[in-house]
């Protein structure tokens, strides 16, 4: 069951975080840590493999920036470590990603600890550019977007088109969450450990962390449940708007896919692709099975739309496909009428 903390802040959230991160890395006994390439002013994000805790110093989870996801890369790095204990920083659509790799491929995550941040949502690359140019650095870009944390981020019609339909700016399924949306991050922030005993990881760090507040509970839960609604909403315009291009069902996706050839681009930027790629029957076409357990394991990230050379935004058509299957399941679980006489 989660357990949730809050962090006293001193107007410094930043700070808070990455004094909480080397606590739960010593805690821990982390021998490295996948991290993005946040906090540097560089504009491609790869992610870097950390050996050292101080390097965490500059790591910045609130950089407006997504060009790669993490989770790609953790199939190759499970499999050749033999660390006993490595960590992942991810945004919650790489975590949903990555929950898809372990529940649908079967990836195994034993030795890894996973720690994920509560998103302020991405600009595209371009945008990205004349906004930091703009502001003077990325810090300053980023103050932008944590001034706007309480409120559950700033307006979203700027982000990229994965972020306008995200399924949901926050995570309470890695080992620890950073929960910052609907909160007053200067005074404090929120902890969401995936169990109680996962306490043991922030024990050392100096600063002042107590069980939460239920108004801080419901504050974060209540803005995050906004913003969901608001994406489901920008989902379903979408869904009316191109209600004649969208592919509308699976077998409909499936045929799209026919006009692609051997391009694949959007499955090499994919972490669910890096694991296992989509089979194709002897005439090249994709099998259904494969595309629907794909889009099943989606988390949204949408950098498969920002390689398509068709424009294809997939990350879209999955979304509303993974939401048609989620009214699928919610009826067949509402009992029947002679089921509820009885
Ligand atoms: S898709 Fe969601 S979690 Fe991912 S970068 Fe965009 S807003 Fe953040
Ligand atoms: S299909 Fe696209 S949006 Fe979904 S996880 Fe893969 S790259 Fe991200
Ligand atoms: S990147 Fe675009 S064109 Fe290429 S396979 Fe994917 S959807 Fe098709």
């Amino acid at each position: 069951m989660s357990h949730y903390l809050m962090v006293e802040t001193h107007g410094d959230p930043l700070g808070a975080i990455r004094q909480v991160l080397k606590s739960i890395w010593s805690n821990a006994k982390l021998e490295f840590v996948l991290a993005p390439t946040n906090g540097s002013p560089e504009v491609i994000q790869s992610p870097n493999i950390v050996h050292l805790p101080d390097a965490l110093d500059s790591f910045n989870p609130f950089k407006p920036l997504m060009t790669s996801n993490t989770a790609k890369y953790l199939p190759e790095i499970l499999q050749r470590t033999e660390a006993q204990s490595m960590g992942v920083l991810l945004r919650p659509c790489e975590m949903r990603a990555l929950l898809g790799m372990e529940k649908n491929y079967h990836l195994h995550t034993k030795n890894l600890l996973t720690i994920a941040f509560d998103c302020l949502g991405t600009y595209p690359l371009e945008d990205y550019y004349w906004r930091t140019e703009r502001k003077g650095s990325p810090d300053q870009l980023t103050q932008e977007s944590i001034q706007f944390a309480r409120q559950g981020g700033i307006v979203p019609y700027r982000f990229r088109s994965a972020c306008q339909v995200c399924q949901s700016p926050s995570s309470d399924d890695a080992h620890v969450n950073f929960a910052v949306i609907g909160l007053p991050i200067r005074q404090h922030i929120m902890i969401i450990l995936r169990e109680k005993s996962f306490e043991n990881l922030l024990v050392g760090n100096g600063l002042t962390i107590k069980v939460a507040e239920q108004k801080v509970i419901d504050d974060h839960r209540l803005i995050v449940a906004k913003v969901n609604e608001r994406n489901q909403r920008v989902r379903e315009r979408i869904r009316q708007g191109m209600a004649d291009v969208l592919p509308m069902s699976f077998e409909a996706l499936v045929e799209a896919f026919s006009k692609c050839g051997d391009c694949q681009k959007c499955m090499l930027v994919c972490p669910t692709c890096a694991l296992h790629m989509p089979i194709r029957s002897a005439s090249g076409g994709y099998l259904l099975e494969e595309i629907v357990k794909w889009a099943e394991s989606c988390g949204g990230c949408g950098m498969c739309d920002q390689v398509c050379p068709r424009h294809q935004p997939l990350s879209t058509f999955f979304a509303y496909l993974r939401d048609q299957l989620d009214q699928e399941n919610l009826l067949s679980n509402i009992p029947s009428k002679s089921s509820l006489v009885n």
